[in-house]
């Protein structure tokens, strides 16, 4: 039970098939975390469930549409099952994004990314705040979200997205003050370019394109390890007097 480690601790992280959350999965795992996760595609979920047993990491998996109320519920349900009603941690980490002119959003985009990306993560920290309480003490509880760059900075064609992502960072310092009292820290990591589906997505943007390269003073993307890495960190109890932060992982990005 170490300051540098995870020992002992349980964990949910959203969205754990693929890039950032897949990364996280096994860094907290690696750290000696037993982590739950969840995605949308069941096959995909089971092959990653598959590899990280055969790598002796202690992690469970089940099928879960975060942009849904009543599958949120579902997934704290399983929660209680798999990890025995004990959360140490919750990584807020599933997320879509919507490349698409502020004119040409729909009401169902609106509400699909709205749903996906910022109501999923209030709605998951309201559930697991009964179990965060019951292992809270010496810095042991904590939240973490992935928002982006995109909640700081205007990128042309992603407002919605954005809105979602500083939403993300102010929930992280509303939620850091209400629940100190609690024991239970709440911090958010805010990527930048991170080579992942995601950042593909983007990168078929020739706008978004040129103001990264210009911008960017690392000069190249990051990758899924080095936001998880991070996010480690903010679970530790090394992290014990760190809450309510946003921390950009994104190359001096949002420096330049
Ligand atoms: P990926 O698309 O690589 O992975 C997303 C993961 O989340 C997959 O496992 C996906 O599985 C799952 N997921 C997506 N939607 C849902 C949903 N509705 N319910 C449950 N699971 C879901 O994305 P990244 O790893 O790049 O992104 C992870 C987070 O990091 C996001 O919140 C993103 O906004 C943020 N981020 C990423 C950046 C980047 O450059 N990559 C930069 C800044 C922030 P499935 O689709 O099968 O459900």
């Amino acid at each position: 039970e170490g300051r540098w480690s995870l020992a002992g601790s349980t964990a949910l992280v959203t969205g754990g098939s693929k890039g950032i959350g897949h990364a996280i999965v096994e860094e907290l795992a690696m750290l000696g975390a037993r982590v739950h996760t969840c995605s949308r595609n069941a096959a995909e979920l089971e092959e990653c469930r598959r590899r990280w047993e055969d790598k002796n990491l202690r992690v469970t998996v089940s099928v879960c549409d975060v942009s849904v109320r009543a599958e949120r519920e579902k997934l704290m349900d399983t929660l209680r099952q798999t990890l025995g009603g004990k959360l140490d941690i919750l990584v807020n980490n599933a997320g879509q994004s919507m490349v698409k002119a502020a004119t040409e959003c729909t009401g169902e985009d609106y509400a699909l990314v709205m749903a996906t990306n910022i109501e999923s993560c209030f709605h998951l920290a309201q559930l697991a705040h009964p179990l965060l309480l019951r292992s809270a003490g010496g810095g042991a509880s904590s939240v973490v979200h992935i928002s982006s760059i995109a909640g700081f900075v205007g990128f042309p064609g992603l407002a919605v997205y954005s809105m979602t992502k500083g939403a993300m960072n102010q929930l992280t310092r509303s939620l850091a003050a209400e629940w100190a009292g609690d024991g239970i820290r709440v911090n958010c990591v805010a990527p930048g370019g991170i080579n992942t589906d995601i950042a593909k997505d983007m990168t078929r943007d020739p706008e978004i394109v040129k103001s990264q390269a210009t911008q960017l003073p690392m000069q190249r993307l990051g990758e899924t390890e080095e936001v998880a890495s991070v996010v480690a960190f903010l679970c530790m109890p090394a992290a014990s007097y760190i809450t309510g932060q946003v921390i950009c992982v994104d190359g001096g990005r949002t420096i330049a």
